[in-house]
């Protein structure tokens, strides 16, 4: 389930029938125990050492996956190591010798601390994943996967405690949402805000930080990125917004947002470059919404025609969100 791999049928029901045959041979057929312990040791070994080549993977994973695979592959070895150096070719006579000999012993011991310990590895990674997927639930949003307000801080004081690089910040809000839900039904503003969120994390890279910071407020955190490139990124989510078209059953709808962009200086928090970016897009909004504003825009009075660097529409678009 971790890996996202399935049981390999083939190989392990060959393999099982396999065994069940030798083993059901070397009982009836011709009875050897120093065969039915080859084959039984060696067959369990081959299933569990074939399991561990098909979850290579994990051993690039994270803690958890290396100790998990690790303990699968020493526990597939032991069994033909082990079996080879305590039973070499002959089998103790009787079965007080039997239990009483290297293999018998040594068996027990290997099963005991290779089994617990895969019990274990088993059990610590079931704890793991709940955490994570418990982590991940808290701090995100469910109506968009977006992060939350406590995702946010939580990766701000991750990755943007000490910066090594500055980073930039994009704030965005969805222009005149309250009609959208008046309009069209808080059902259709929902599919708008859960459109949007999906539409910024898929215009962002890896590791640029979304979150939902308010109704039909969003904030992209972009390490390592200068304010110009980040006005790109924010016009890019503006024209795909704006031409994305809602099909609901009253009708149809385009929506339309607006951005503030802001680059953090040296030795700013960026706690102070967000409140920039929350200026310039309460400057977005005055100068007729639908529009990107970063620093070159920003302190403006009038409302701005286009011009480089300023992202926004002819005064023919539309303003309002409206139905076709
Ligand atoms: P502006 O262009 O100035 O941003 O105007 P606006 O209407 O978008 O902003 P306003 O703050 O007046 O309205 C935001 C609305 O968002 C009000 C609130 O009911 C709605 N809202 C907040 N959270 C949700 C949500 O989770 N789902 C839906 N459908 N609506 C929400
Ligand atoms: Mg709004
Ligand atoms: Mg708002």
């Amino acid at each position: 389930m971790r890996t996202g791999k399935r049981c390999g049928l083939y190989f392990d029901c060959t393999m099982l029938a396999l065994v069940t045959g030798l083993l059901w041979i070397f009982t009836y057929a011709s009875p050897s125990l120093w065969a039915r312990i080859y084959i039984q040791n060696f067959g369990y070994g081959a299933l569990l050492l074939f399991t561990s080549f098909r979850l290579a993977e994990l051993r690039h994973g994270n803690a958890t996956d290396r100790i998990l695979f690790w303990i699968l592959l020493g526990f597939s070895v032991q069994f033909f190591i082990f079996t080879s150096l305590t039973l070499g070719l002959s089998t103790p006579e009787g079965g007080k010798a039997f239990v009483a000999s290297p293999f018998w012993g040594g068996l027990q011991l290997s099963l005991t601390v290779f089994g617990s310990g895969l019990a274990f590895a088993v059990l610590i990674a079931a704890i793991t994943d709940m955490m994570e997927d418990l982590r991940r639930e808290r701090d995100s949003d469910p109506l968009t996967g977006a992060l939350n307000r406590r995702g946010l801080a939580e990766q701000v004081r991750r990755q943007f405690r000490n910066p090594t690089s500055l980073a930039s910040v994009i704030v965005c809000d969805i222009d005149h949402f309250k009609s959208i839900n008046d309009t069209f039904g808080h059902d259709a503003g929902d599919a708008v805000l859960r459109a949007f969120g999906l539409l910024l994390n898929d215009i962002v890279r890896d590791n640029d930080i979304v979150a939902r910071t308010g109704g039909e407020e969003f904030m992209i955190l972009l390490p390592a990125t200068v304010e110009d490139h980040a006005a790109e990124v924010a016009d890019r989510i503006r024209h795909r917004f704006k031409t994305t078209v809602f099909e609901f059953e009253v009708g149809k709808l385009l929506a339309t947002a607006s951005f503030g962009v802001a680059e953090q200086q040296p030795e700013e928090l960026i706690e102070t470059t967000v409140k920039r970016a929350d200026g310039r897009l309460y400057e977005a909004k005055n100068a007729g919404r639908n529009r990107v504003f970063a620093s070159k825009d920003s302190d403006q009075i009038m409302i701005p025609t286009r011009h480089k660097g300023t992202v926004q529409d002819s005064v023919s678009e539309r303003q309002n969100p409206g139905t076709i």
